[in-house]
């Protein structure tokens, strides 16, 4: 089969990584996690100490910017000039630094052609903010993967006590909250559903039964397409 990918777009903590990653894997497509991206040219500009907000001295760094990207065992890595960060960027304080740098228009345009140019040579599942958007209104099947904030920031937590990171429920529900609004409500590609998404909601759903019905709506795709 050719040229068959997946756009999965949504809010964060939605699970939108965890699960496109295991139905990749599953399915024999490439996962792409397009968030690294923007989290990477988050941390270098954090690491300058540049203001994330100030579109004019993050665009003045990009050119100084190697984002480079690559697979071990199955997982996605990130590297900055070089040195893999795949671990640094998960840190809660770029969080809201990636969803800053990824609110200019000029960072979008950077990272525009890297995204399409992995959908071009592979098949992929790529998932983001903007993806069956603007990153690729071509693709085959569209999905908008949501749930309740409160649900989102439990996971969230979970996840970052596993990896012995400690924050507080009320800390990790004011993030997501914080970007949501910040992603949505911005003037460049804010989140929204495409109208062609097929709308998953996980609020009342375990991680497994998410997974089972992901993959069985790309699995049912990917035959029609056969
Ligand atoms: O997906 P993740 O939470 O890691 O993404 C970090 C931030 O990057 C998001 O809050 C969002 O602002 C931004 N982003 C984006 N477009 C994408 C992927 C992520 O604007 N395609």
């Amino acid at each position: 089969m050719k040229n068959f990918d997946v756009a999965i777009d949504g809010p964060s903590g939605a699970g939108k990584s965890s699960l496109a990653r295991r139905c990749a894997a599953e399915l024999g497509l490439l996962y792409v996690d397009t968030g690294a991206i923007y989290r990477t040219v988050g941390l270098a500009a954090r690491r300058l100490g540049l203001d994330c907000k100030d579109e004019q001295a993050v665009a003045a760094l990009l050119p100084e910017l190697e984002i480079g990207m690559g697979y071990e065992n199955g997982e996605q890595r990130m590297f900055l000039n070089g040195e893999d960060v795949s671990r640094e960027i998960r840190m809660p304080e770029i969080s809201m630094c990636a969803s800053d740098v990824s609110a200019h228009a000029v960072v979008r345009d950077f990272l525009m052609e890297m995204q399409r140019k992995l959908a071009r040579e592979n098949m992929v599942i790529m998932d983001g903010r903007d993806i069956g958007t603007v990153v690729l209104p071509d693709a085959k099947l569209k999905i908008y993967l949501t749930a309740s904030a409160e649900a989102r920031a439990e996971r969230r937590m979970k996840e970052l006590l596993a990896k012995g990171v400690e924050t507080g429920f009320d800390e990790v529900l004011q993030d997501i909250l914080r970007r949501d609004e910040q992603d949505m409500n911005r003037e460049v590609a804010p989140l929204r559903q495409a109208e062609d998404a097929v709308r998953v909601d996980t609020t009342e759903l375990d991680f497994d039964q998410s997974f089972e019905l992901l993959c069985s709506i790309i699995r049912q795709r990917m035959e029609e397409e056969a």
